[in-house]
């Protein structure tokens, strides 16, 4: 690992919020955070930490803007305010996506382009992604604009593709509303595929600007095969994963089982991930765009059967109509994938008092630096 390294920006950014502990005090604390909530259920696994935990994310943001001397800056917004705080590069940011940011900065300058004003609603350039997949080298870059017309656009996309050739897709995207949120409605592509590709456990994904992928490439595949462990999914087993957002977790559990279904609830999420099944040729996995709990209601009511449940809900965590189907459907076991152990203890309270037995809990740190910690649980039926 290398030395624990400060960021400057530290207080200002506000995106690691535990960047003034050494990376061993970190994983102390993200322990101790587990324990307390949820080591009342069972014995807590050691924390499953990066060995560099640096430029992990292969996703990267980036709003642009004007500092008081009119100068062009680009960067994060300070926690909780709309000023821009200045990165040109972050600890925790896939260096690449650093450097492009950078040349963009560079290139709107010469060409002239404008940044666009957040309080005057005029303007052009708003925020730069760029997205990366880190076993392809195929890397995305999205212009997000205030507007749709682009002066000068072929040549300032030569102009970028001069200095980094190993940009694979340009994008477009329009936003031209009042709005916290980074990506308009409207994508045009302007170069490439408007898609990349990413390796994950063996299979292949394919990420759209607006698709929700892990951003910790490195640790999302511990994660994932560690869920496979606990799973021990056998050849006729139905397998639901169950808010499956793209399908990663479905799709690789598809290679152990009999049969699964995906549910979720973003239609976007569910067309890639019929998308990427196909990509993968797999022929034993169904998406259904649902919410979770409603469906499981209805499997639960006709009466059909499931052998493993994998979840992976998002901070709220699952709600009670789901966790009551869990228990009527009761699968031999179930899989919690969790990225807020407080809503996890909730949950874990209600099914550990219906039929559930918590047997394993791992956490997994899949984002160093900041406050946030993963934890997979296996639960088996008593
Ligand atoms: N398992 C996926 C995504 C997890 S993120 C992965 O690892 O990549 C959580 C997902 O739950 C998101 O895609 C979100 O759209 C979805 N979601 C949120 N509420 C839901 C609900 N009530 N029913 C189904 N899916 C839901």
């Amino acid at each position: 690992m290398e030395k624990d390294i400060k960021c400057p920006l530290y207080k200002k950014c506000g995106g690691c919020q535990i960047q003034n502990l050494s990376y061993e005090k970190q994983l102390e604390f993200k322990m101790k955070k587990v324990v307390g909530l949820i080591g009342r259920f069972h014995h807590v696994e050691d924390i499953i930490s990066m060995d560099n935990p640096y430029h992990y994310r292969n996703k990267v943001q980036a709003a642009f803007g004007r500092d008081k001397q009119n100068r062009i800056i680009s960067g994060v917004y300070q926690s909780s305010t709309h000023k821009i705080v200045p990165v040109d590069d972050c600890l925790i940011e896939d260096r690449k996506a650093d450097e492009i940011i950078v040349t963009i900065r560079k290139l709107i300058k010469s060409f002239k382009i404008k940044t666009f004003d957040d309080n005057k609603m005029t303007g052009f350039l708003r925020h730069v992604l760029v997205k990366r997949g880190f076993s392809s080298g195929e890397i995305m870059v999205v212009l997000v604009t205030g507007e749709e017309q682009f002066k000068s656009k072929r040549s300032f996309i030569n102009a970028l593709l001069q200095r980094h050739p190993d940009i694979t897709t340009i994008v477009q995207n329009i936003n031209n509303r009042r709005t916290s949120l980074v990506l308009g409605n409207k994508s045009i592509v302007l170069y490439g595929e408007g898609t990349i590709k990413e390796q994950l456990c063996g299979y292949t994904f394919s990420i759209s600007p607006k698709a929700f992928y892990q951003i910790n490439p490195v640790q999302t595949e511990i994660l994932y095969n560690k869920a496979m462990e606990f799973a021990e999914i056998s050849k006729d087993d139905i397998v639901i994963d169950a808010y499956c957002g793209t399908g990663t977790i479905g799709i690789i559990a598809s290679k152990y089982a009999g049969r699964v279904i995906g549910v979720e609830l973003n239609k976007d999420a569910v067309r890639d991930a019929k998308n990427n099944a196909k990509l993968n040729g797999i022929k034993n996995i169904d998406f259904v765009c649902a919410d979770a709990g409603k469906y499981m209601v209805g499997l639960a009511e006709e009466n059909l059967k499931a052998d493993v449940v994998i979840m992976d809900p998002p901070r709220a965590g699952s709600d009670i109509n789901f966790l009551k189907s869990v228990v009527k459907l009761s699968p031999k076991k179930v899989v919690y994938i969790s990225c807020n152990p407080e809503t996890l203890k909730r949950d874990l309270t209600y099914l550990s008092k219906n039929k559930y037995k918590i047997r394993k809990i791992q956490p997994v740190d899949m984002f160093p630096h900041t406050e946030h910690v993963e934890c997979v649980v296996l639960m088996s039926r008593v």
